[in-house]
């Protein structure tokens, strides 16, 4: 039967797109997934380096303003210093160092006063109008370390309150020496809180950012935005004091804040020539916001993006087992169309359509390859008696038991047994000599005799046959199928005629005939 290579091809594409399709779905979301995300990591790295870009530029900034403020205190204090011990504390002419004093806090706006104690603390001069009775400062940090400490650096000491002006300062003090080295008094500069908390205001910095200044040692001097109670903490124990300021001077990290707990990227730096360190810290949750918006909306379309294709892919499945369903039922019907063109209804031999195939391609092949071919036809005797004696359905039963006879006789898979048409059958034999087929025509006979129907208008009383039989060489003469069909014919007609129940065969000048009685 011809196959249906058409309908084959289309199969095989359908189950072909069936495994691809969803392997390709889950790569196309795959890829789109791996892609995004992809982005959303550069973004990610890019806010973090921006964030520590900002911490540190703010560090240095911050480190900046409490240097140039501490040189400023440091070069004035160190030139009234000197001048005191040049003239000697005894012969201090207070009304005009006063003066001077106060005008220095006048020019310097991070100063908010300025003192000189005597050898046992008592107040000599200071900025402001007046002395207060009494006042004397040797119990203050800073006057303890003076006395014990000879060297004349500028001494930052942990925030105070003032004990002129109640406010808190940030005290910045020299040692002051008689002229033979021994202790003379001290030279105390406080500084504002406020003068530094109004610079850190003017940064523009998110909700949860802060600057934090501390001394070396991580006495807390102040914090931006201001904290209650906090001036004094010591943050010696936390991570930037105890694992990175003893390796570098600045940088930037990631920490938890001491103080409130507060994950945040610090810029750090220690303030060049002085005992005090900066953070700016920048709030990492706040620095991500914007990120983190963008990763919910790109989630959100990913999400629908992503159900979008895989409903399309699950769709286009669908679709493609559908139409292996419909492929599969078209092919049903393709094979019992070709059933129905190629085959008899009745016996289930081939038809003679087939037949006209079959003798067309046996012939070209046997031309090729050098073989013969034989053909023999089939006529029952006296049908037409048949019928009307025992009926037509009998007679179809009839046909349908003789067809067995030629099926069981058409011994090879490359025969053919073929019904021609009414009660005329052939066998086509591809490669097989005249004798060959005279014996599968003496067999053929003696089957349908043995088949032992009965036909009481004929001869032997059963049902029988008469048969032509040519054998041809389509190698060596020129035969299309129609002069084999006519010269098989012609024959059965042959042995119609010379008494039936027999067959008469002809190959290549050969002649022959017979019963097939054993
Ligand atoms: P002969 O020996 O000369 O062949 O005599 P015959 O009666 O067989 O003559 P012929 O071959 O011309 O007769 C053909 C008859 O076969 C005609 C019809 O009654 C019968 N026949 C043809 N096709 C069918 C069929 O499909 N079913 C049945 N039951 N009979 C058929
Ligand atoms: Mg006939
Ligand atoms: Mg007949």
């Amino acid at each position: 039967m011809p196959p249906s290579t058409s309908i084959d091809l289309a199969e095989r594409r359908a189950r072909r797109m069936l495994r691809l399709l969803p392997l390709f779905t889950l790569s196309v979301i795959g890829i789109i997934i791996a892609l995004e995300g992809l982005r959303l990591w550069h973004d990610y790295r890019r806010v973090i380096g921006e964030a520590n870009a900002s911490a540190t530029n703010l560090a240095r900034a911050a480190a900046q303003n409490v240097e140039d403020a501490l040189r400023q205190v440091d070069s004035m204090s160190g030139g009234i210093t000197e001048r005191i011990e040049g003239d000697g504390l005894a012969n201090l002419r207070a009304s005009r160092l006063h003066a001077l004093l106060k005008r220095q806090v006048e020019l310097l706006p991070q100063l908010h006063g300025l003192f000189i104690y005597g050898a046992d603390g008592r107040w000599l001069v200071t900025d402001k109008a007046q002395i207060p009775p009494n006042a004397n400062n040797a119990d203050r940090e800073y006057f303890a370390w003076h006395r014990t400490h000879a060297d004349r650096l500028l001494h930052v000491g942990p925030v105070i309150i003032s004990r002129s002006t109640g406010d808190p300062v940030i005290p910045v003090s020299r040692r002051i020496n008689n002229p033979d080295g021994s202790f003379a008094g001290v030279f105390l500069a406080t500084l504002r809180l406020a003068y530094f908390q109004r610079f850190y205001a003017g940064f523009q910095i998110d909700d949860q950012g802060t600057f934090v200044v501390a001394l070396a040692d991580g006495t807390l001097l102040m914090r931006h935005p201001a904290l209650p109670g906090i001036s004094g903490r010591d943050l010696g124990q936390s991570p930037l004091f105890r694992d990175y300021l003893p390796r570098v001077d600045s940088g930037v990290v990631e920490l938890d804040s001491p103080l409130d707990g507060i994950r945040r990227i610090y810029g750090f730096r220690r303030v060049d020539g002085y005992p005090v360190v900066i953070q700016a810290g920048l709030s990492r949750q706040t620095a991500l916001q914007p990120l983190l918006l963008d990763v919910i909306k790109t989630a959100l379309v990913l999400g629908v993006l992503c159900c979008g294709i895989g409903l399309f892919g699950a769709a286009l499945l669908r679709q493609f087992r559908y139409r292996l369903v419909i492929e599969g039922e078209l092919r049903a019907a393709h094979e019992s169309l070709n059933q129905m063109a190629y085959q008899d209804g009745l016996t289930g031999l081939a038809n003679r359509r087939r037949l006209d195939l079959a003798l067309n391609d046996e012939l070209s092949r046997a031309r090729r390859l050098r073989y013969p071919v034989a053909l023999i036809m089939l006529d029952l005797d006296r049908f037409k008696l048949f019928n009307d004696r025992y009926g037509h359905p009998a007679g179809d039963h009839c046909l349908v038991a003789v067809a067995g006879a030629l099926k069981a006789t058409a011994a090879r898979s490359s025969d053919l047994a073929v019904r021609y048409g009414g009660e005329e059958m052939a066998l086509l034999l591809p490669n097989t000599p005249f004798q060959g087929a005279c014996k599968v025509a003496d067999d053929l006979l003696q089957r349908i005799r043995a088949l032992a129907i009965a036909h009481q208008d004929n001869e032997r009383g059963v049902v029988t046959a008469s048969l032509g039989i040519y054998v041809c060489h389509p190698a060596e003469q020129a035969v299309q199928p129609a002069d084999l069909i006519k010269a098989t014919d012609a024959l059965l007609y042959a042995a119609k005629h010379s008494g039936r129940d027999r067959w008469r065969g002809a190959s290549a000048g050969i002649l022959a005939q017979g019963t097939g009685a054993g």
